[in-house]
């Protein structure tokens, strides 16, 4: 089997990844390990997706179906309960080994590969917890996906460590099914979630969130009985006498995502640390030829609506390199996070670049005012005054780096604190 785009991954990112080099002309295969497309969606029942794409408040299926109808409408081939095994790169192609029931294991040939895996959930084994390993411990997104899809409870009694948006919202959501939620307990000094969700989902249901605090032990043999809390000191070592047993069945865990990569471990990418997906460049593009990245696989979003944008651009460009539309090897120089952003995505410029450039970062510590400077050789490109930024809130802002010079050194990316 051959095609000019091959997608992997039928979440917000693939979906948009799918229509994007559709419509600009390509033959995309969109292949999906689930049987139905809308990926983590299908299980996010709450409302508040879309603002940005339709203009509407809808929930996490409803923005699904909208864009998988937007698919189905188009020329793409979707196949569903098929597993991307392996990738390996060509001289002008990838080779993907794929497999599913009707075809067990088979070839598929891309010109290009765009990559939309999205993201997977750190569980209690990387955080060393102690105790035996009870039922009852659970990822926030596994207690999303019993109750909204399989309609089971994952307990009665529930305490929640870590305060990822993910945890806050299925404290909510376990409240509103008629289980206790004890309280949030979170590690660092400042909930790692957005503040809309600390207000709807904790404070709205008196749910308490306890900062600098974790859990120690878990205790139970066959079932969760209960967890030891305790409270932490600035270096994070637990405080003696603030230890405190609390009877429950279940412990719930929201302590981060990883961008799902390791298949494409075999084309060696190179990767960022600190987003931990590959570097790209504004269209989505790897250090590998051919292969583009986006949605949480590359890096975790906060709002779907920038998911299916990343989603848009990275296929759309697939398409016009499948069709050798667009330089395989332009110039592209390094963007360089400094100061106070933690990061920034995309990490490199293809020049020249005539159209915005969507670029993502987040603040290390919350800034009230903030200056954003991008500068080459010593000259500003932009410059920019920021309001009220915050490590839980990514910013996505569309730059105008048009004047940035091919042969010139890197982009260095200043976020600096401007004092009141
Ligand atoms: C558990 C969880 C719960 C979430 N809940 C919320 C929420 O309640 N509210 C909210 O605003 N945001 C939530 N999010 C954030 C949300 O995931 C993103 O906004 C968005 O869904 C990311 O889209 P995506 O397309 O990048 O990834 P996903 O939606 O995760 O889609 C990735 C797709 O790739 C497929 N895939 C992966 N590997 C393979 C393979 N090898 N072969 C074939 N297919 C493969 C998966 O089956 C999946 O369908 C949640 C995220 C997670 C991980």
């Amino acid at each position: 089997m051959k095609c000019d785009v091959a997608v992997i991954g039928s979440g917000p990112a693939g979906m948009a990844a799918s229509e994007s080099a559709s419509l600009a002309g390509a033959s995309v295969c969109l292949i999906e390990r689930e049987e139905r497309m809308g990926g983590v969606l299908k299980q996010c029942v709450h409302d508040g997706f879309g603002l940005f794409r339709f203009g509407e408040k809808l929930t996490g299926p409803e923005y699904a179906w909208r864009y998988a109808q937007k698919v189905r409408a188009l020329p793409v081939d979707f196949m569903g309960s098929t597993y991307l095994k392996t990738v390996k790169k060509r001289e002008t192609s990838f080779l993907l080994e794929l497999v599913n029931s009707t075809h067990g294991v088979f070839s598929l040939e891309a010109r290009t590969l765009v990559t939309a895996m999205g993201c997977r959930e750190r569980t209690d084994r990387q955080i060393f917890l102690h105790g035996e390993r009870p039922a009852g411990v659970f990822t926030a997104g596994q207690a999303q996906h019993f109750i909204n899809i399989r309609g089971l409870m994952p307990g009665r009694r529930c305490v929640i460590l870590g305060s990822g948006d993910i945890g806050l919202i299925m404290a909510r959501r376990l409240t509103l099914e008629g289980a206790e939620v004890e309280g949030v307990y979170e590690v660092g000094e400042r909930c790692s979630g957005l503040p809309r969700n600390v207000a709807q989902c904790l404070e709205d249901y008196d749910i308490p969130l306890h900062l600098r605090s974790t859990v120690r032990t878990i205790h139970g043999r066959e079932r969760v009985e209960a967890v030891t809390v305790a409270q932490l000191d600035e270096e994070g070592h637990p405080l003696n006498g603030t230890e405190r047993r609390i009877e429950c069945d279940a412990l719930i865990l929201s302590v981060g995502l990883i961008p799902e990569n390791d298949l494409l471990a075999p084309l060696e990418p190179e990767m960022d640390p600190v987003t931990r997906g590959p570097v790209v460049d504004q269209w989505g593009q790897t250090s590998v030829p051919g292969l583009f990245s986006c949605g949480n696989a590359l890096q975790v979003y906060d709002l779907v609506d920038h998911v299916s944008e990343s989603g848009h651009r990275a296929g759309k460009a697939a398409a016009l390199l499948a069709e050798q539309s667009l330089a395989t090897r332009a110039p592209r120089i390094p963007i360089h996070a400094q100061d106070f952003a933690s990061y920034i995505v995309p990490q490199l410029l293809q020049c020249p670049s005539s159209e915005m450039v969507s670029m993502a970062f987040r603040p290390k510590t919350p800034i009230e005012k903030a200056s954003l400077r991008i500068v080459q050789d010593g000259q500003d490109l932009v410059c920019q005054t920021l309001h009220w930024l915050r490590p839980a809130e990514m910013q996505n802002l569309p730059l105008d780096l048009s004047q940035a010079n091919p042969q010139g050194p890197g982009l260095e990316f200043h976020l600096e604190q401007v004092m009141p």
